[in-house]
């Protein structure tokens, strides 16, 4: 089967006459989180009907939580194949999984890991027809409510996006297992979880943007990205810091849910702006594609897009966030030289190459794009020469 696939929700979705395109709300049919939800995944496996699952997930992870996992469901009677999941959502470990799970009887796949992880899931459920099953096991993206998968090589260069015409049927995440891993994922899954707000805003307010499935966004998206936004103000520090002592309390529930329901519901009904378009761009600066994770190059990229809003005062609530949690707020923390014209030229380029970077209200060029970058990398400067950048370095020590 071929990436691009079988499914193209724009066609689905095109605009239906002079109105345009309809707005459209998309969601998994249920979200399950709590700590040690994942050991009662038997029991939830009910609201799918599972008889025999097939469950893809690391050696890693197989070791961590397998079997605990394997006996909820023994306990539930329901079958499990379990599938080694080795470490890249390519075509190419899909179709491996495909072909070794058809003529298995299985009735769902049960994805457990992470970003990565959870989208070769879905597209392996998709080739088998049948409904997928979400256990993130960190909250550093917004991958698990969505219906699409990111797929990339096996040397790990991005390849497109695959969409599918159902959500995940459950999306289960064990706060548990989130608060013992590395305080940089849910720091970094904030960084991503803030964009939302700022991008959906724009897709709203702009009649000619449109969302990832080529649809108007909803109120409701907007409204879900205002509390994911006002929930990381609130509790995000508290949550990073339960996380670095391996607690789970209120903050750390709250900082979940926005990360992972909130922040991908809201991307996937609401939008993409300049945001994600500079992030996705600094992916091919390649010190900052090893040394940093998605969501610490949206946290910049949601500066600039600030910047080019022209929202001074938000760019410096943002900024003094992301100063507190350790989030980058200036390029030379996402390993970029700010005079290294030639860098800066990749980077302006590819934004402008960014299928959602009209989705910006402005007149975008090579000159708003490069002002905004500078512009939010010196007010980035200027406050942790104010305010430090102790947690950033703190988060980054290995
Ligand atoms: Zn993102």
């Amino acid at each position: 089967m071929d990436i691009a696939g079988t499914y193209l929700p724009h066609e689905i979705f095109a605009p239906t006459g002079a109105r345009g395109a309809p707005r459209v709300f998309i969601a998994p049919q249920r979200y399950i989180q709590g700590k040690d939800v994942l050991v009662q995944m038997g029991k939830y496996l009910a609201l799918v009907r599972a008889r025999r699952a097939a469950i893809l997930i690391s050696a890693g992870g197989e070791r961590r939580h397998g079997g605990p996992l394997a006996d909820s469901l023994r306990t539930a009677k329901i079958d499990s194949i379990v599938c080694r999941f080795d470490g890249e959502c390519s075509k190419e470990e899909v179709e491996k999984h495909a072909r070794a799970l058809k003529g298995q009887r299985v009735d769902c796949v049960v994805a457990v890991g992470g970003g990565k992880c959870v989208d070769a899931g879905k597209a392996v459920a998709f080739r088998l027809d049948v409904p997928v099953v979400i256990a993130p096991t960190l909250a550093s993206n917004d991958a698990p409510c969505s219906a699409l998968s990111v797929f990339y090589s096996p040397a790990g260069v991005s390849e497109g996006v695959e969409f599918y015409p159902c959500s995940p049927a459950l999306v289960v995440v064990d706060t548990g297992i989130v608060a013992a891993a590395s305080e940089r994922y849910l720091v970094s899954g904030m960084g991503d979880a803030m964009a939302t707000w700022y991008e959906a805003s724009v897709c709203l307010h702009n009649s000619a943007a449109s969302t990832m499935v080529g649809a108007r966004p909803t109120l409701a998206s907007i409204a879900i990205g205002e509390v994911c936004a006002n929930t990381l103000f609130k509790h995000g520090a508290a949550a990073a810091a339960a996380v670095a002592s391996s607690t789970v309390n209120d903050a750390l529930e709250a900082v979940v849910e926005a990360n992972t329901l909130l922040s991908g519901l809201g991307f996937e009904s609401g939008g993409l702006a300049a945001a994600h378009g500079l992030a996705q761009s600094f992916t091919a600066i390649p010190a900052a594609n090893v040394n940093h994770l998605h969501g610490e190059m949206v946290a910049m990229g949601t500066l600039a897009q600030l910047v080019m809003e022209q929202r001074p005062d938000e760019v410096r609530r943002v900024g003094r966030f992301f100063t507190e949690v350790g989030l980058p707020v200036h390029v030379g923390q996402l390993s970029i030289d700010a005079h290294d014209g030639a860098a800066l030229k990749t980077i302006v380029d590819q934004v402008l190459a960014f299928p959602f970077i009209g989705n910006m209200p402005m007149q975008i060029d090579a000159d708003v794009i490069g002002n905004s970058l500078l512009g939010a990398h010196e007010i980035g400067v200027a406050l942790t020469a104010q305010a430090g950048d102790a947690a950033y370095r703190r988060l980054h020590a290995d």
